[in-house]
């Protein structure tokens, strides 16, 4: 099972072209540093936080997590230089 691994990273690591997480397409990510690119589009990143929060949601509304249990996750996040949580919508496009 150690020889198996997901299409993505094996792309990556022979140096092609990155691809969406959300719509499986090749991109070029941008090269003008800052945090690796990890979506093709803003559009991407969005619908991908929008089905998160729908999920999450979902889990919060059926009891599968509680609040307590997103607290102590949240408070376990890195935080930034300012101290603050990072931005999930900052982080990766
Ligand atoms: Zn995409």
């Amino acid at each position: 099972m150690a020889f198996i691994r997901c299409r993505q990273s094996a792309r990556v690591e022979a140096g092609m072209a990155q691809y969406c997480p959300w719509c499986d397409q090749p991109f070029t990510p941008r090269g003008n540093g800052g945090r690796p690119q990890r979506y093709c589009s803003a559009g991407c990143r969005r619908a991908l936080e929008q089905a998160l929060r729908a999920w999450a949601a979902r889990q919060l509304a059926e009891g599968h997590v509680t609040v307590a249990a997103l607290q102590h996750a949240r408070s376990a996040e890195p935080r930034n230089s300012h101290g603050r949580t990072q931005c999930p919508s900052d982080a990766d496009l």
